[in-house]
């Protein structure tokens, strides 16, 4: 099985209330996750492995 995002990309939160989004990155395709005030708040994250900064 491929590695499941358990935490927020953005706060590192663990991503266990409903809601949380998992997207690949627009840059290279890893897996982040988001949790829901994250999303909700549009916090920036970065990509661990090509360092790309969204949302
Ligand atoms: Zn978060
Ligand atoms: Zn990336």
């Amino acid at each position: 099985m491929a590695n499941k995002v358990e935490k927020c990309t953005a706060c590192g939160k663990r991503l266990v209330d409903s809601g949380f989004a998992r997207f690949p990155c627009p840059s290279c395709g890893r897996e982040l996750g988001r949790c829901v005030s994250c999303r909700q708040q549009s916090n920036p994250y970065t990509c661990p492995k090509c360092g790309f900064v969204g949302p």
